[in-house]
């Protein structure tokens, strides 16, 4: 047999530092190694598997379009994308929606239209075109994405970077004050749990004096629901847990189930802001994607959520009884546990002993599907605590 691994190293670039595993076919929250052994799932790719591995109703979805229309091009009406468009505004109130293929290119897409929008209003010689988001953040790899992204270590190799992003402290809203100070700045982006920066969970009271001086001053508020969205935090949405309303909102990981796709979304202030020739992309929106994350969508209801937030509970609750557990973060299935030992190392353990699992900094980061069943996830759990404390 072929040294897969070896092959992987000589031929594809090198930009992640891989675990030992090569996985070759998957079920439910079930996935199998070409050596046949079994793991329980606990990370959904990056939260994208919403609901896990070959499942039948998504599956079929995207067979059916896959035979008949794969692409067609974004200079014509597409039925996937527009009953997918539908169905995302009436679930969130937004207005309209622009299909990217990626978190990053959604959250480009937010950062085009929040500038426009202000210069379409106040003129470009008004110079209000600053971008605000928060230190610990994370928004892309592309390059005005890695700008935006609140992280000193992302600012390094690649520059000159995309200009006009400002830095705020988590938490302070006289930070945001002081960056308001010379009426330079269009928009604030955020998230409402920042993933990559380790779990960490935005205060209700912090997000909602945010929003409020956002609509006091005409600053746009973009928030990026990338990893939080699609259910992901136990609501449709995280910021339907924060009443607050996005101008902009971004989405992709989850949404399509396991196949490529970034939303922006345009609220009531921003659904003009793009116009014919202002934004496109070839693939976004393509129809097999969007008839992926229909199937998807339909099914994130009431008592799905309700599930989550049980599933959720149960984690807490055992990882809690854990002598080595110094504190659990997140919401819903999007948890981040600080231990006494690295995430890394914990991940390293899990993994041998058939259980997939993340980090985000120096936690666990657990990202299950959100139909995991409980007696699978109880088994994972169990092995995760011994590790934990082994
Ligand atoms: C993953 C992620 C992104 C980037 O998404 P890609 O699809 O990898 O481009 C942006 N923002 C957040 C919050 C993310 O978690």
């Amino acid at each position: 047999m072929k040294n897969y691994k070896e092959l992987d190293r000589k031929y594809i670039t090198n930009t992640y530092a891989r675990f030992d595993v090569l996985f070759t076919h998957g079920k439910g929250s079930l996935l199998y190694d070409d050596e046949g052994q079994e793991y329980i799932d606990m990370g959904s790719g990056i939260a994208v598997n919403t609901f896990g591995f070959a499942d039948e109703a998504w599956q079929e979805a995207v067979i059916s379009q896959a035979k008949s229309l794969q692409h067609t091009s974004n200079l014509y009406y597409s039925l996937p994308q527009i009953e997918l468009a539908e169905l995302l505004c009436e679930k969130t109130g937004m207005k309209n929606v622009f299909f990217a293929n990626s978190g990053a290119e959604a959250n480009e897409c937010a950062i085009k239209a929040a500038r426009k929008y202000s210069s379409d209003k106040y003129g470009s010689e008004a110079n209000r075109n600053v971008i605000i988001s928060l230190k610990n953040s994370f928004h892309g790899r592309t390059l005005t994405t890695l700008s935006a992204t609140g992280q000193e270590d992302f600012h390094k190799h690649f520059h000159p970077f995309t200009e006009g992003f400002l830095y705020a402290e988590v938490g302070s809203i006289q930070d945001i004050e002081q960056l308001l100070e010379n009426n330079s700045v269009c928009a604030i982006l955020l998230e409402l749990v920042q993933g990559e920066g380790g779990i960490y969970t935005l205060e209700k009271e912090y997000v909602k004096a945010l929003a409020q001086l956002c609509e006091d001053k005409d600053i746009l508020l973009i928030v990026d629901e990338i990893q939080t969205g699609n259910g992901r935090t136990g609501s449709l949405y995280a910021y339907m847990q924060y009443d607050i309303m996005p101008d902009i909102l971004t989405t992709a990981k989850g949404l399509g189930g396991g196949l490529p796709i970034g939303c922006c979304l345009f609220g009531e202030k921003t659904e003009a802001v793009m116009s014919a020739g202002s934004h496109g992309s070839t693939f976004g929106g393509n129809p097999v994607c969007c008839a992926a994350a229909l199937s998807v969508l339909s099914r994130i209801d009431e008592s799905l959520l309700a599930e989550v937030r049980e599933k959720s509970e149960y984690i807490k609750k055992e990882l809690l009884t854990c002598k080595k557990v110094k504190s659990v973060s997140g919401l819903g299935l999007m948890l981040g546990v600080e231990c006494e030992k690295e995430g890394r190392e914990i991940v390293e353990t899990c993994l041998k002993r058939g259980v997939v699992a993340l980090t985000a900094k120096n936690k666990l980061r657990l990202l299950p599907a959100l139909n995991i069943p409980m007696s699978v996830l109880e088994k994972a759990v169990q092995i995760i605590k011994e590790e934990i404390d082994s």
